[in-house]
């Protein structure tokens, strides 16, 4: 049996009839950047993560950068995250000028744990920037509080995470933005690169919004040094399509992760992953395994030879990238970080999965592992 680790050609049937028309009618009028389509989208998008505003853009690493950029943080600033997450969280930091402060995760829900935080703060600090990673909420009750305190903006990196709640509040309500990305892995998904930046205030949404097209208002008249961040019409197309199936797909992939769950209850040796008390909608993005005994290859190296797909996010902790060693850290300085890159693996978790391929991807690493 294959089972790859995600199937989009399942998915794209359960929508094809309904968009395609949508397509083509864009193909015959030809318009292709912004327009109807992406602030039709906005609106909706907006209202999914109950924030007041948003604004589409390229993609959810241009959604940080963006954010970044609008609160004008830069050269000698510095922005606080966690070493274990996709690059383009720290990677958006850099790109700003500004230098990336981490702060070691807290190891059950894999989020940065808020009780380190405050050590990391210095006179320079200017941002917070929480990941909501594998589809789950960061603790973020705690980060407000620091932020508010300390007089820190909060930037959300919800790109896992559409949907997630943290006691009841949507991901990318809470901070002071929050950025979404629809790239193809991602639980909503463009066809291709897109993204989305989230917030509660018209100001930050204005200043956002003219930031998207090169600082721009009114036409040809520049008072910001933007970009070019401006979302294409097909992808909000496609994403006004697919969002609402969007809670649909959720449910299905909470379930197969409470498939997963009961399979491998009490397997000595495979932890999986828990909930974290806040975490009221956990959105189940990935559904990532800790394997013990230092047997994660083992599993990997089995996994692929029976044709199931999986992949470690992420193999290499940020503070130990090479491009980050201007930074000064060294291996060891952040020990749960580093753990959980050495430890855990990603399986397939995507709503169109069979029970039997779950059955089956559980019971070959059960074998793997005695
Ligand atoms: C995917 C991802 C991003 C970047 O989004 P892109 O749309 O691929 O640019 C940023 N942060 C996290 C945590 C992600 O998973």
């Amino acid at each position: 049996m294959q089972v790859p680790l995600l199937d989009l050609k399942q998915q794209f049937k359960q929508f094809k009839a309904e968009l395609m028309p949508q397509i083509e009618a864009l193909c015959d009028n030809q318009s292709f950047i912004l327009g109807e389509p992406v602030a039709s989208f906005e609106k909706t998008a907006a209202a999914y993560c109950k924030a007041g505003f948003s604004c589409a853009v390229t993609s959810g690493s241009d959604a940080l950068i963006i954010a970044l950029m609008a609160e004008g943080i830069g050269a000698g600033d510095e922005v606080i995250t966690t070493p274990y997450t996709f690059f383009a969280t720290a990677g958006a930091i850099a790109r700003v000028g500004a230098k990336p402060v981490f702060v070691d995760i807290e190891p059950r829900s894999y989020t940065i744990d808020a009780t380190k935080i405050e050590t990391a703060i210095t006179t320079k600090t200017k941002a917070i920037i929480p990941v909501h990673l594998y589809g789950q909420s960061a603790n973020m009750g705690p980060i407000l509080e620091i932020a508010k305190k300390h007089g820190l903006v909060v930037i959300e990196d919800a790109a896992q995470a559409i949907g997630a709640e943290y006691m009841g509040r949507r991901v990318g309500s809470m901070g002071d933005y929050g950025c979404l990305s629809f790239y193809p892995s991602k639980n909503l998904s463009a066809f291709g690169d897109a993204g989305m930046v989230t917030t509660q205030v018209q100001e930050k949404a204005n200043m956002v919004t003219m930031l998207r097209n090169h600082g721009m208002n009114p036409k040809y008249y520049h008072k910001y040094v933007g970009g070019n961040f401006r979302m294409d019409a097909l992808q909000a197309l496609v994403l006004n399509v697919k969002i609402k199936y969007l809670d649909q797909w959720t449910e299905k992939r909470q379930a197969n992760a409470a498939l997963y769950d009961s399979l491998f209850n009490d397997v000595p040796g495979v932890v999986t992953p828990s909930i974290a008390s806040w975490a009221t909608r956990h959105v189940r993005n990935q559904y990532v395994l800790r394997i013990l005994d230092g047997k994660r290859q083992k599993v990997w190296d089995g996994l692929k030879a029976a044709s199931i797909g999986c992949d470690v996010y992420y193999p290499v902790p940020l503070h130990l990238q090479e491009c980050f060693a201007p930074l000064g850290y060294a291996k060891g300085d952040f020990p749960e970080s580093e753990k959980a890159a050495s430890e855990t693996i990603a399986i397939p978790i995507y709503p169109e999965l069979a029970e039997e391929q779950i059955r089956y991807v559980a019971a070959t690493i059960i074998g793997l592992i005695k």
